[in-house]
């Protein structure tokens, strides 16, 4: 249970002066639902109001603050024309400009003779000095309060800047004073202040220089949020090795078979990663292993490999898919291997209800079933194996720990393999795995061909269409992406059906549509025609993003590039270049390009080497967008930015392992601020797996 202590931070926004109902979406939008997530909301900028000079001197184009008298209304005569309010001081008058004013509100605020204290920008117009719409009014003995420096911070419509800035305080005001959870030694080898006293910091930026992520207290509250993410890991992880695990050593068997009946010799990297796991899975610990392999690099025929060994050693495996495409595509391209070595293989998804479900989890659970493949539906409840002792899961990013775990959970001592082809960076791995052990597929299939990569502006797209008429005449097929931006899938799915009709009326019946509003029988057809040859052209929105297979495919069109990210276009490209054959890529992308957007499609022209592209990216953007995908699943920091702090990354790590080895209960003093500091991160799953025990 959470502490008491805690409870006014996790409220509703609306318990905070003047968010209501209303408002309270924006800020939730903003920040997020709960008080504690706008301590999080940090400045951006600042606005410096303690330039107080008189009329006379006030500069044109300044910021300033001014105590002056009001002398009368000059109002417009028509409802357009503005309405201005002249003031005055010692040295001078100036006026205050105000639109679109209705009913009497600037008589009130601003009353005749009254003193003021004003700020905001003025300008100078023929000598004469105005303010439009000043930020703050208010009577001139409360001068102090807006005499200030105040924090600016990202905005959204229909939030006024003073309501989020109130709330903003009143929620720092509930934030009790907590324990000190780090080392006091760190805190005074770095100079950090503590928790409460750095909450206060960041939102009273002083200077420019306290909004940089290297200020002090950003760095104390980046380096509690990355430990925050650091300590649930290696709780996870200790609980899990505490757990014993399994010895599963095959003979060989399965395993020659199957190696006999590929097409093609094993690389040496999808050799080399093989001995890993098999070593892993060899001893009695439980194995946590990431395949980290671009994609085309043939993790595929590991993971089976791996699952083999399992089955020969008595026991069963399983492969879990994020998509009902992948899943089936995992299972056709299993099934004539499988067959080969005499292994039972089956298939559930969703989509599998009734008399066929209850007979496949039958054979699970007599064991007579040695290998599924699936999606979500295999994590459920009623799943239950006689003897998992593998799980794998593909495309692992798609999935958060708790489905991972979920898996896993479904076995005594499940040894456990996620596969990726995102090429994940060190420092972004670490976030979401802690320490894993990690097997690398370097090399690619003999026989590929580099894919020839080209950027073209969008208003370039009926040539590049044209384009297309010589390459299906000699047998081409290809991709064509558009893009889906989860604001708006209504519109975005409108651009995708509009291009498959373009398409159509140019090439006729042999162009297909898929997307992640079609029914599933509808999309697998397409998907299976098109791997067959009787469609040339897949339009697709980015649903084949993940695994798909198609090595006949040698073309991918991707339009409105720019919004993707690199990770994602670079896996979008690897649905190409699959086979023999000289495949090629064009980014389509709407002009002008900033900078960065350049940049980023530069690199992709340079390299197909997925780590590259990944650090390049992290490198331009930070850390958060690298994958370009917001499900994921890897966590997002509020505070700590990766591509600044990832020096902080690693200590985090450090001091969490050190506290697991020390205290794995949280229960000495600084446990059990630590486990405050957990609650204050929603890290609640891994205060769980501690009550548990
Ligand atoms: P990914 O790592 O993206 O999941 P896949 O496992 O789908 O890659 O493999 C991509 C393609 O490469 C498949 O058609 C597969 O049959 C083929 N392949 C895998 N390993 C090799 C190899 N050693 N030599 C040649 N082709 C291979
Ligand atoms: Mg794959």
């Amino acid at each position: 249970m959470r502490p008491n202590t805690l409870n006014p931070l996790f409220a509703p926004i609306t318990s905070l002066p003047g968010i209501g109902q209303r408002l309270a979406k924006a800020v939730e939008k903003l920040a997020g639902p709960l008080v504690v997530d706008l301590l999080w909301h940090l400045p951006v900028g600042l606005i410096d109001r303690r330039h107080q000079p008189h009329i006379s001197t006030a500069a044109d184009g300044a910021i300033v603050t001014l105590v002056v008298r009001v002398e009368r209304h000059l109002k417009g005569h028509n409802p357009r024309a503005p309405y201005k309010v002249r003031c005055s001081d010692a040295t001078g008058f100036m006026d205050l400009v105000f639109f679109n004013v209705r009913g009497d509100y600037l008589e009130k605020a601003l009353p005749v003779g009254a003193m003021r204290a004003i700020s905001g920008r003025v300008e100078r117009y023929d000598g004469m000095l105005n303010m439009v719409h000043p930020d703050h009014m208010v009577p001139a003995e409360e001068l102090a309060q807006i005499q200030i420096v105040e924090p600016v911070y990202p905005m959204t419509a229909g939030l006024p800047p003073k309501v989020l800035r109130k709330a903003i305080e009143a929620a720092i005001g509930k934030a009790p004073d907590l324990a000190e959870w780090l080392d006091p030694a760190l805190l005074a080898q770095r100079r950090w202040p503590a928790w409460h006293a750095a909450l206060t910091d960041v939102h009273h930026p002083a200077d420019e220089g306290a909004l940089s992520a290297f200020a002090p207290a950003r760095q104390r509250l980046a380096y509690d949020e990355l430990l925050s993410n650091q300590l649930a890991l290696a709780i996870v992880r200790a609980r899990n090795k505490r757990k014993a695990g399994r010895a599963s050593k095959g003979d060989g068997s399965l395993r020659r078979k199957i190696v006999a009946a590929l097409p093609y010799q094993l690389t040496g990297s999808q050799k080399s990663a093989l001995d890993e796991i098999l070593a892993d899975m060899a001893a009695p610990t439980r194995m946590l292993r990431l395949l980290q392999g671009d994609v085309g690099s043939g993790k595929t025929v590991v993971a089976l490999l791996a699952m083999a060994n399992a089955i020969e050693a008595g026991g069963q495996a399983a492969l879990l898919a994020p998509t009902d495409i992948l899943a089936r595509q995992h299972f056709a391209t299993l099934e004539p291997l499988c067959a080969k070595a005499g292994i039972d293989l089956a298939l559930l998804t969703g989509r599998d209800k009734g008399k066929a479900r209850e007979a496949i989890l039958a054979r699970l659970g007599t064991g007579d079933l040695k290998l599924i493949v699936g999606t979500h539906a295999l994590v459920q409840e009623g799943v239950d194996f006689a003897d998992l002792r593998l799980a794998i899961v593909d495309e692992q990013h798609r999935f958060g720990v708790k489905q991972r775990q979920a898996l896993a959970d479904k076995g005594a001592g499940v040894d456990l393999l996620v596969m990726t082809a995102t090429p994940i960076p060190r420092t972004l791995m670490l976030t979401a795995y802690g320490d894993i052990d990690v097997s690398k597929l370097t090399e690619k299939p003999a026989g590929r061909q580099p894919i020839d990569t080209r950027t073209l502006p969008l208003e370039r797209l009926h040539d590049v269409a044209e384009g297309l008429r010589r390459a299906i005449a000699t047998g081409a097929r290809i991709y064509w992406i558009c893009p889906l931006v989860d604001e708006s899938e209504q519109v975005d799915l409108a651009a995708a059906t509009e291009r498959h009709r373009m398409l159509a009326q140019m090439f006729g019946a042999r162009v297909g549509l898929v997307h992640g509003r079609q029914k599933a029988a509808e999309r697998d057809a397409a998907m299976a025609a098109f791997a067959k040859g009787d469609l040339d052209i897949l339009v697709a929105t980015t649903v084949i993003e993940v695994g798909v297979n198609v090595p006949e495919a040698t073309i991918m069109v991707i339009e409105h590039a720019e919004r993707f990210g690199l990770a994602q276009l670079h896996q979008l490209r690897g649905r190409v270049g699959r086979g023999s054959a000289k495949s090629s890529c064009l980014l389509l992308y709407q002009a002008p390009l900033g900078e960065t957007a350049k940049a980023r499609l530069q690199i992709l022209r340079e390299t197909e080497d997925g780590f590259r592209i990944a650090e390049e990216d992290l490198r331009l953007r930070g850390g958060g967008e690298v994958l370009g995908t917001r499900q994921s699943g890897l966590p997002e920091f509020r505070v700590a930015d990766l591509a600044a702090h990832g020096e902080l990354l690693a200590m985090a790590r450090d001091d969490a392992q050190l506290m697991v080895d020390r205290d794995l209960a949280l229960k000495t003093p600084r446990g059990e601020a630590l486990r405050l500091m957990l609650y204050l991160f929603h890290q609640d799953e891994a205060i769980k797996l501690l009550a548990s025990g």
